[in-house]
């Protein structure tokens, strides 16, 4: 073989060592270079991947912390539906009690209303601030006449007229009367109209009462006496049918006020010169109040409190009588 050829043999030898060389080392480096890409690649999604859990807990905390907010104010709702139910609840149980009692009270009220109404009673207060002296029977065929009005008592010592005690009296009961249902009628309202004793004891026989009472006040020459009495009809020919109810309504009544008030006790006294009585043809009494000839019933028939005690009396013995 000549020089040349042995050199191009070489060249080419080295020529292709070389290419495979440089071959192996690029590819080589091709590879570790897409395994670095690949590596990075790798990691930036482990990353997302990370901050995406990351971002999806704090999300499930959050919606947590709304759910556990949510039932908190769910729990403190329903503790606030049920005890305002259970209040309601409570209301209405004292109510319906409230309402059931109201009902009874009515029903009762109703009831005595209905028993009471049906009964009449009729007050009369005594005197009037004007006198007359014209003269009327003092019973149905008499030959006896009596003055119509001679004017009534005075305080000793407050000089309080005895119609002014008596209206006083007279206006309390009837309030008293009607609150307990009691039909009341009085003979008169103002001091000032005078009427005769056969005019007052015509009211209580048109109204038909079932007990016309008469308001008085006793007065004495002795200022030492004391006390109350009941002055009810004799039994005489005029007063014969209203005798038996008359007496027994007047000790009921008497009884009773004698018991509240506390004052002396005069009895029960029957009388036969009483204009009032002798021509009333329905049951009639008349109460003496006390004393305004002495100085301490004086003092007490003058005041609101003593004439309310008495109405008190009078009203409860009146609705002791007539039951
Ligand atoms: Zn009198």
């Amino acid at each position: 073989m000549s020089k040349k050829k042995k050199f191009l043999l070489a060249f080419l030898f080295l020529a292709v060592i070389g290419g495979a060389v440089y071959a192996t080392s690029y590819a080589t480096s091709y590879a570790t270079k897409k395994q670095g890409k690949s590596i990075q690649t790798a990691n930036i999604k482990k990353a997302a991947d990370v901050k995406e859990k990351v971002d999806q807990l704090a999300k499930d905390k959050a919606t947590i912390a709304a759910k556990a907010k949510e039932a908190s104010a769910l729990k403190v709702k329903e503790a606030a539906a049920k005890a305002k139910k259970d209040a309601d609840t409570k209301a209405a149980e004292i109510k319906a009690l409230a309402d059931a009692k109201a009902k009874a009270k009515t029903e009762e009220n109703t009831k005595n209303s209905n028993n009471n109404s049906q009964k009449v009673v009729v007050i009369d207060p005594g005197h009037a601030s004007v006198t007359s002296s014209v003269k009327e029977q003092q019973a149905p065929g008499s030959n006896i006449m009596k003055i119509k009005e001679p004017g009534g008592a005075q305080g000793i010592n407050t000089r309080t007229p005895e119609y002014v005690v008596n209206m006083a009296v007279a206006v309390k009961l009837e309030s008293l009367l009607q609150a307990k249902g009691y039909t009341v009628k009085m003979t008169k309202t103002k001091n000032s109209q005078m009427l005769g004793n056969i005019a007052r004891a015509e009211v209580g026989n048109k109204a038909n009462a079932d007990l016309v009472i008469r308001i008085h006040a006793d007065s004495n020459n002795n200022s030492s006496i004391t006390g109350a009495s009941m002055l009810v009809p004799t039994d005489t020919k005029n007063t014969d049918s209203i005798y038996k109810a008359s007496k027994n309504y007047g000790q009921i009544v008497f009884n009773k006020l004698i018991n509240e008030v506390g004052m002396n006790n005069r009895g029960v006294v029957e009388r036969s010169d009483m204009t009032g009585f002798n021509w009333s043809k329905v049951p009639v009494i008349l109460v003496e109040m006390g004393f305004q000839s002495n100085v301490n019933e004086d003092k007490l028939l003058t005041t609101s409190a003593y004439q309310a005690k008495i109405a008190k009396g009078l009203a409860d013995g009146i609705d002791q009588a007539l039951k």
